[in-house]
Formats: C-alpha cells, sequence, structure tokens
C-alpha cells in the first residue's frame, strides 16, 4: 500500500462506471469495506480481521473484456457507461493486466482494417461482438476469446496470422459464438482458431487449466492469500472429508488436498467439472472427486443417503447459497464450514441459516482482490456449537 496509490491518474474517472479510482485513498478504501463487511456480519462474528489490502493495487485484473462499437468511422472498445448502452472507449485501464489491454487495441485496429462488420445491439446484426482475454499471471500464457454473433468469420486465418505476429505471447484464440440478443457476453460454442483452447496459471504450486468459459478468480496474488485462510481455517489433520461446493475448476479443494483424507469437488458448469477432473490428472491427485451437480441438490441428496463430512467450504457466486443447502450441509455434520463469499449481503442472510442449525461464525478474514470496485471477498470459519 503506502502513499503510492493515489499519484496513477484514470482518465476514464467518473465515466466508465466500472471502478471508483481517484475518489479517495486506497487505504481508507479497505476502512469501508471493512466496515461494509462488519455491518452485515458483526452480528453473528466477534473477531473479524482488517482487509488484507494489495501492495499495488493496479493493474491486477487477469481477465479482461471490451465490447465492440464504432464511433463515427473508427472501431473502438470500450465498457458500457454505468446502467447505459452507450460504449465508452476504454485503452489503458488502470486496473487491468497491460498486455491484455494492449491486445484488445490491436483487434481493435485488426477489426478496421479488415472491414470486419460490428454487432448491432438493436438489429441483431453484424459479427464481434466482445473480446475477452486471459493471463496466466504465473505461466503468462494468453489466452484471447473473440465473441461472434455468427459461426463466419470472413478472412479468420490472415485475421488469426497478423494478431499472433503482433503478439507472439498470444497462446491461444477462440471463437465463442454467442447468437443470442442477451447481455451475457459468452454463448456456448466454442471454436478453437489458435493453440490449445485453454491457459493454465499456477495458485499454491499447483497448475490449472483454464478454459474460456470456467470461472477463474481474477486476482492471482490475492487469491493465494485468500485460499491460505481457508486452509488455515479449516486445520486439516490428513484424514478428513471434505467438501468444496461452487468449486469451480477445483481450485480450493485441490490447495486442500494434501492435508485431506478425501476431497468432493461440486460444481455447476460442466466445462468448469472438465477442467477440475483434467487438473486433479495434471497434479498427480489422487483423492479428489468432482461432481457436475447443483449443490444444494447434490448435499441434498448426500444427506438424504446419510454421509457425514469433517469440513465442508463454500464458495457461491454473487447470490450466496439456499436455505436447502444449509440445511443439507449442516445434517452431514461438519465440525466446521467455511464460507468464502463475494457479497457481504447474502453472506449475512447465509449465517443467519448457518446460526440455526448450530454453526456458530468463529472468526472471519476479508481480502480485497478487486481494489477501486465495490467488491470484496470474505473467509467466515464456522464451527458447530452443541445446545
Ligand atoms: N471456488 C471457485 C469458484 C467460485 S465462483 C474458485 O475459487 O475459483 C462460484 C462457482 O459456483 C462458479 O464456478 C459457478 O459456476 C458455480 N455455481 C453457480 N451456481 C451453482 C450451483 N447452483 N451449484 C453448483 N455450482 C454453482
Amino acid at each position: 500500500m503506502g502513499s503510492a496509490v493515489l499519484t496513477e491518474q484514470c482518465p476514464y474517472a467518473g465515466k466508465c462506471g466500472a471502478c471508483h479510482i481517484g475518489e479517495k485513498s486506497y487505504e481508507q478504501e479497505l476502512k469501508e469495506k471493512k466496515k461494509w463487511v462488519v455491518s452485515h456480519i458483526g452480528k453473528y462474528c466477534n473477531k473479524i480481521h482488517d482487509v488484507a489490502g494489495m501492495y499495488y493495487p493496479y493493474y491486477y485484473r487477469n481477465k479482461v473484456q471490451a465490447v465492440f462499437g464504432r464511433k463515427k468511422d473508427t472501431v473502438v472498445a470500450g465498457t458500457y457507461a454505468e446502467g447505459t448502452h452507450t460504449i465508452i472507449p476504454v485503452n489503458g485501464c488502470l486496473i487491468e493486466d497491460v498486455q491484455a489491454s494492449a491486445i484488445i487495441q490491436t483487434v481493435t485496429q485488426l477489426i478496421q482494417s479488415f472491414k470486419l462488420w460490428i454487432y448491432n445491439e438493436d438489429t441483431g446484426r453484424g459479427l464481434m461482438r466482445h473480446i475477452l482475454v486471459r493471463k496466466g499471471a504465473a505461466t503468462k500464457q494468453i489466452m484471447v476469446v473473440l465473441v461472434t454473433a455468427t459461426v463466419e468469420f470472413p478472412h479468420k486465418n490472415h485475421f488469426i496470422a497478423a494478431l499472433t505476429e503482433r503478439h507472439p505471447e498470444i497462446t491461444t484464440i477462440i471463437q465463442n459464438i454467442n447468437i443470442k440478443q442477451t447481455s451475457m457476453v459468452l454463448g456456448e460454442r466454442n471454436k478453437i482458431l489458435y493453440g490449445q483452447g485453454y491457459i493454465e496459471d499456477v495458485l499454491l504450486g499447483l497448475c490449472f487449466r483454464i478454459s474460456p468459459g470456467s470461472f477463474y478468480q481474477v486476482n492471482s496474488a490475492q487469491t493465494q492469500v485468500l485460499y491460505k485462510k481457508v486452509i488455515q481455517a479449516a486445520a486439516l489433520t490428513g484424514s478428513e472429508t471434505v467438501i468444496d461446493a461452487y468449486c469451480g475448476i477445483g481450485t480450493i479443494g485441490m490447495c486442500m488436498h494434501a492435508k485431506a483424507g478425501h476431497v468432493i469437488g461440486i460444481e455447476l458448469n460442466e466445462q468448469a467439472v472438465k477442467d477440475a477432473r483434467e487438473n486433479a490428472k495434471r497434479n498427480h491427485l489422487k483423492k479428489i472427486q468432482f461432481v457436475a451437480a447443483d449443490a444444494t441438490e447434490y448435499m441434498t441428496q448426500m444427506s438424504q443417503n446419510g454421509m457425514r463430512a469433517d469440513v465442508i467450504v463454500l464458495d457461491p457466486p454473487r447470490s450466496g447459497s439456499t436455505e436447502e443447502f444449509v440445511r443439507a450441509a449442516a445434517s452431514l455434520k461438519p465440525r466446521c464450514i467455511i464460507y468464502v463469499s463475494c457479497n457481504p449481503e447474502t453472506l449475512g442472510r447465509d449465517l443467519e441459516w448457518f446460526r440455526r442449525k448450530g454453526y456458530l461464525a468463529e472468526e472471519a478474514w476479508i481480502v480485497d482482490m478487486f481494489s477501486f470496485t465495490e467488491h470484496v471477498e470474505s473467509v467466515i470459519m464456522m464451527q458447530l456449537v452443541e445446545k
């Protein structure tokens, strides 16, 4: 941290709405984030640590996406101004990976010189919709996903050749076809145009394959801080059955594997489950399995089958978990439940459900993964308190 953090000036501050850079110091932001978390979970947990902030809160996003549009005759890439469909062209965002930003600019220029159509949201016609760039922070592998509205991609081979010539650091390029009139960036179909179709990254010494549609934390350095807290909170001894619910590509469960007896990962997204299974093989982890299922349904089934678990980790999306999940989790009688949350509001609601089942929040850690934004990540350790 330190005072250097305010020296960077963003030309889009107050315009693009994606972050609040320049409005307050980073130190102040961290204090406010803690207050916000405390306001939602303070009544459930006495011991809430200060936020673990980033050393340098810039250029951290390993995943960068932009929408294509036109300003007069020029192709631009950027973001929608908050609450509108007006595109703010962005070149050089201060929280996004620098190489990813440069690649997006090049793709924008190539679209212009190859005279490719830009997709028009109103008419549903045109070709190029979005771009998504992902980078493995440790491996430096880079994935470019070009989201198109049609399968046809005129001059595709020349386009790819021109892009990889200007950016030899790109390791894979994927065409994602999104034919729907939707605000979702990615469609269901992927075509590999170059390279292997995925990138890899390393977290806590383990290697992970990441496909275009799989969730992967956007701040790799802080993700490792977060996962270490989860491992610490679990205090495993080597024999425990651990459930990693909402596991994505299996990162948390795999980082706990060395100290666990057996790990079960549950994840809804099938592409992510494929990645997770492949990742277990890649790291020679034998005591882990993954199920492609809705976490609530699978937990309920486990509960009905009379199964037990020692430690349950859950890391649901912003909408949080469900009351049925909490009921099923409690009936597996784990000694400890660790909740990783990206939304203090749903976290507070869910902690109340856990409390009613006898699981009390003992300790909470907050990790800032998203400087200058209104997002913050928390880890809550709950234990069963017998009445
Ligand atoms: N623990 C992982 C992923 C967390 S993001 C990590 O740290 O990277 C939340 C994940 O929950 C996503 O991968 C999403 O696909 C998955 N998900 C969303 N709804 C789900 C549900 N109902 N059941 C199981 N998984 C779900």
